[in-house]
């Protein structure tokens, strides 16, 4: 956008304002579908001079990108304070694995959150072991035995906040700043809440990582994946990225640019809406606990009350004793929310979630709990009327009572 002042603009404004920098934003309000492999050259000396500029911007080949995906990368670093770049992937666990193979090499250790999304895990178990890296799970709300699980080898520490399913929020600048301290790059799962939420690299992350297929494309209709960092870590970012053949379709890019303008007000509707939904199924006596960061007495409530701008709608609340079978009647009886995999769409949805077998330093149930309250229920709240979903669960509880 043309003028000054951009460092003034809260947030909320880049939303609308971000990534209209190009030469279209003079003749209409969104970037055309580029869609194209070859870019043509006037001539052989321009092709030539061509190969010597690689950054976005520069028509160069496909695989570089075009208008529309710089200006959705673009749009995406004005979101992140402190970054000077955003390298877009084909899906968020490219991004996640991406920036893995970036920072790390044969005998380096990485440091895994034990609550970290399951497929990053199997990264670290999988690909990146093969490839002699070696990881370490560490429990990120108990900072002591983290520190202690360095060693001279470990160069990078993946985060995740909230954790996966389970929601903990942990002590972020604290990791970070130990992480620093010891010589390691802090890899950032920002998913849950965007940089609109969070501002990951001003509270110590080197990387930011965003899953756009959530809250970003917001519609339950495209996959896609973003890294940002400050200078050093962007140019790197973007030559793995390259260098893996990374590229995502101009035609998402423009799905995902629509999603991001309309995030805000849908990040706030839903942030409000779950906190209501979270109150309500506190008082529920079918519910053991529920885990929601916003939620005063959820586990890292003060961590998120402390460092995040904001929330949204994804949480999750675990049954009082029952069966799997009680579980799946609860959320099979449920009309308003569909089942599956994903969140961050409008509509909403339920997921039955077991931790066993995605953790291996954080005790579930959590201390103190019942043995019995165990089966969690993993919410995404959608933009429907907050009353009408109240209703549906209320109706769902008796279905499972009676069955
Ligand atoms: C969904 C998700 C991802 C992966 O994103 P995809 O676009 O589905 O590959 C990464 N991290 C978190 C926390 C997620 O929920």
């Amino acid at each position: 956008m043309a003028g000054g002042g951009k460092k003034e603009q809260s947030l909320a404004t880049r939303l609308v304002t971000g990534g209209r920098s190009g030469d279209f934003a003079e003749h209409v309000v969104n970037p055309p579908v580029w869609r194209a492999s070859t870019h043509l050259y006037p001539d052989c000396a321009a092709l030539r001079d061509g190969v010597k500029t690689n950054e976005d911007g520069r028509f160069f080949y496909g695989r570089r990108g075009a208008p529309t995906q710089w200006a959705l990368a673009e749009a995406l670093t004005e979101l992140e304070p402190g970054a000077q770049g955003t390298v877009l992937y084909p899906s968020g666990v490219a991004a996640i694995v991406a920036a893995l193979l970036t920072v790390l090499r044969s005998g380096d250790v990485l440091l895994v959150a034990d609550n970290a999304y399951d497929p990053t895990r199997n990264t670290a178990m999988g690909m990146l072991k093969r490839y002699g890296i070696e990881h370490r799970f560490f429990d990120p709300l108990d900072v002591e035995a983290y520190e202690r699980a360095f060693c001279e080898r470990t160069k990078a520490v993946m985060l995740e906040s909230p954790g996966s399913l389970t929601m903990e929020v942990c002590d972020i600048p604290a990791l970070t700043t130990i992480a620093r301290h010891k010589g390691a790059v802090s890899l950032f799962d920002n998913t849950w809440a965007t940089g609109l939420g969070f501002a990951a690299l001003e509270h110590g992350c080197d990387i930011t990582i965003t899953s756009l297929t959530k809250h970003i494309g917001g519609h339950s209709d495209l996959m896609m994946g973003a890294a940002s960092a400050g200078e050093r870590w962007h140019r790197r970012l973007r030559q793995t990225a390259q260098q893996l053949g990374h590229v995502v379709s101009p035609d998402d890019a423009a799905l995902a640019l629509r999603g991001l303008r309309t995030m805000g007000v849908r990040l706030q509707h839903e942030t409000t809406s779950a906190l209501r939904i979270a109150q309500w199924l506190a008082e529920r006596d079918e519910v053991a606990h529920v885990l929601c960061p916003m939620l005063p007495g959820a586990p890292g409530h003060e961590f998120w009350k402390r460092d995040f701008a904001g929330g949204c709608g994804l949480f999750s609340f675990v049954l009082k004793g029952r069966d799997d079978a009680a579980r799946c009647s609860l959320i099979d009886a449920l009309n308003l929310f569909g089942i599956g995999y994903s969140w961050g769409g409008f509509e909403s949805l339920a997921l039955p979630f077991d931790v066993d077998p995605v953790r291996s330093q954080m005790a579930w149930p959590k201390e103190g709990w019942g043995l019995e309250d165990r089966l969690g229920i993993r919410l995404s709240i959608g933009l429907e009327d907050t009353d009408d979903l109240i209703a549906d669960l209320k109706q769902a509880f008796t279905a499972m009572d009676q069955g």
